[in-house]
């Protein structure tokens, strides 16, 4: 990244929220990536709209990262602006049955504030280790619930820089899908609509999850949870154990023996170890059974 361009962020912001040299691998929670040209701490919807402008007419690359939980970064980083919500995006509030996120709040926070509150809607996404930015792009779900039967209005700032609140129709959630992901619109908050309930069952409920996760889940390594997405009327996990694929290796890069749908970073993984066994999974899957494994994970810069 042209030091130039550093120096005109750190005029926009301050010296100390536009850093070098950092690490993705450290902001991921698949331990890898490279070097991000520059790392950007946006605290308010006013910096972001003048950091994005500024980005635009610049033509240089760059994205939000929200806690790096479905992404696969390149070891060799992004040579562009890595954004990083904080300050006003950690906001959390609630007011009745609704609840008001921050874009840069972890869902687990959101789901907590929901059993304090004694509201219901929410218990699926206790374990989901992301933000609630991440997971209004990748509409995240679990035990049968999304977040898109939540959600009621998301705020973002579009392509242009202005501010507009979107309808749960207006984001065009799919499985795993929205319309943000196909556009350049980044979320600032969202607005989740939820239901009375008893609090001791709303904590059973949520407890009962993070147990299911625990037992059938690989959480003592590194990964982005499911690397593919669930195809037509098959199980991901389950067409890659029958490929005979439970344990393969590619350096550091293992398909977990505890759960064949999670790549997992068994210590000193390469993004580039992660890729080529997604690879060959895809292709083994396909020359075994013909069907076309979809990554849920995004890789991000070369590979
Ligand atoms: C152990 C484990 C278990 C998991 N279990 C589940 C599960 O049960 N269900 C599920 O759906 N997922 C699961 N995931 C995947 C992941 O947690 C979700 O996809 C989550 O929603 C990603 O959120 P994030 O904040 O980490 O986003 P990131 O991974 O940081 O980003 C994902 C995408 O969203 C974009 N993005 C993030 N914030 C914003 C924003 N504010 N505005 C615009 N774009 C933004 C990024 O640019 C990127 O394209 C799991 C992951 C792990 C590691």
């Amino acid at each position: 990244m042209d030091i130039s361009v550093i120096f005109d962020l750190r005029n926009i912001l301050s010296p100390d929220r536009v850093l070098r040299d950092v690490l993705l691998k450290e902001h991921t929670t698949f331990k890898t990536g490279g070097p991000a040209g520059a790392f950007v701490l946006v605290e308010n919807n006013d910096e972001l709209a003048r950091v994005v402008v500024f980005l635009k007419n610049r033509e240089i690359p760059f994205f939000v990262l929200g806690n790096g939980s479905n992404l696969l970064v390149s070891d060799s980083g992004f040579d562009g602006a890595v954004i990083k919500l904080s300050g006003s995006f950690n906001e959390l509030s609630v007011s009745d049955n609704v609840i008001i996120a921050g874009a840069g709040v972890l869902l687990s926070k959101v789901c907590l504030m929901a059993e304090e509150s004694g509201l219901s809607g929410l218990e699926f996404a206790y374990g989901i280790p992301g933000t609630l930015g991440g997971a209004m792009v990748m509409n995240a779900g679990a035990y049968d619930g999304e977040m898109s039967y939540v959600v009621s209005e998301v705020t973002v700032l579009d392509g242009e820089g202005i501010v507009r609140t979107l309808s749960c129709e207006d984001m065009h959630f799919g499985y795993r899908e929205s319309i943000i992901k196909h556009s350049p619109m980044i979320v600032l908050s969202a607005k989740m609509t939820l239901e009375p309930g008893d609090r001791a069952e709303i904590h059973n409920k949520m407890a009962d999850f993070l147990q299911r996760r625990k037992s059938k889940q690989p959480l003592e390594f590194p990964s982005a949870g499911s690397t593919f997405k669930r195809p037509v009327g098959y199980f991901a996990g389950k067409l890659i154990e029958d490929a005979g694929l439970k344990g393969k290796r590619i350096g550091g890069a293992c398909v977990s023996e505890k759960h064949s749908g999670f790549i997992v970073n068994t210590g000193g993984a390469t993004a580039s170890d992660i890729n080529m066994l997604m690879e060959t999974v895809e292709e083994e899957v396909y020359q075994r059974f013909g069907v076309k494994l979809e990554p849920e994970v995004i890789k991000i810069g070369k590979f």
